[in-house]
């Protein structure tokens, strides 16, 4: 199945005694905007993590592409052109947020050494004045990351994140923490993105990816409760019992 580019197969965790998650098999498809949701606790950034290769399983397997990924190093997902943006706040705070975007870039040009430093660190300044003009943060390159507002500090990761041209962009969590109008700017942002690559969120709150998710995944205690279409969930009442009981 060509279309498929991220597979999770059986994927089991557990730490010590607990068993954060248990027998997860979803597949996600080439160029979709897909959501994972689930009350706290679900194990959502557990299987972010194990997605996005931050994390071994200790069960299952995750395939790229085809291929067996599982228990490989974060730079060799980074490589193989997945990238990710943690629930937490990332950047480096003393740096200018053109430096952070800067630096994420110089990582990818450092392939390309047959470029002259000096060419390569010009690349490299272009690559993320165009990212943080994507990201909305074009006015804000001098300014020092911590200043930046906390949606601004989240949209700087997003640019990060872009500058390694990722084929897959998995995020947790990205409207955590914004007010309204910054997670309307960050939902916009993200369904931009969506139109040139494999979008993978984790969200907490089902209503904000609705609207703009193609499909979603929904966790609970650690299993798979239910995927499918925002009307198949909407409409899923074991689904609705899991979020009106919290
Ligand atoms: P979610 O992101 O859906 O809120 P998490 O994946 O963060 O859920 O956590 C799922 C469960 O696994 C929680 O009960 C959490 O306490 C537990 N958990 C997560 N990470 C660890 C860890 N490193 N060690 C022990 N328990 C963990
Ligand atoms: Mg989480």
């Amino acid at each position: 199945m060509s279309d498929l580019i991220l597979e999770a197969r059986q994927v089991g965790m557990r730490f010590g005694r607990f068993q954060a998650l248990n027998d997860v098999s979803v597949s996600f498809r080439a160029g979709e905007l897909c959501a994972i949701i689930g009350p706290n606790g679900a194990g959502k950034s557990t299987f972010f993590n194990i997605l996005s290769g931050s994390l071994a399983p200790s069960a299952g397997q995750v395939l790229f592409r085809g291929q067996d990924v599982t228990g490989l190093a974060p730079h060799a997902y980074a490589r193989m052109g997945i990238a990710k943006s943690f629930q937490i706040t990332n950047v480096f705070k003393q740096l200018s947020a053109h430096e952070n975007v800067r630096v994420a870039a110089q990582m990818r040009e450092r392939r390309f050494d047959f470029l002259s430093p000096r060419s390569a660190l010009r690349e490299a300044d272009e690559a993320a004045a165009a990212l943080l003009q994507r990201v909305g943060l074009g006015g804000h390159g001098r300014r020092p990351a911590g200043d930046l507002a906390h949606g601004q500090q989240r949209a700087l990761e997003v640019a990060m994140a872009l500058a390694a041209q990722p084929q897959l962009l998995l995020m947790d969590e990205p409207t955590a923490g914004m007010s309204p109008e910054e997670t309307t700017v960050m939902m916009d942002l993200i369904q931009r993105l969506a139109a040139e690559r494999t979008v993978i969120l984790v969200e907490h709150k089902m209503k904000l990816v609705m609207g703009i998710c193609s499909r979603l995944v929904v966790l609970h205690h650690g299993e798979l409760l239910a995927e499918g279409t925002p009307e198949d969930i909407r409409a899923n009442t074991e689904v609705r019992r899991v979020y009106l009981g919290q």
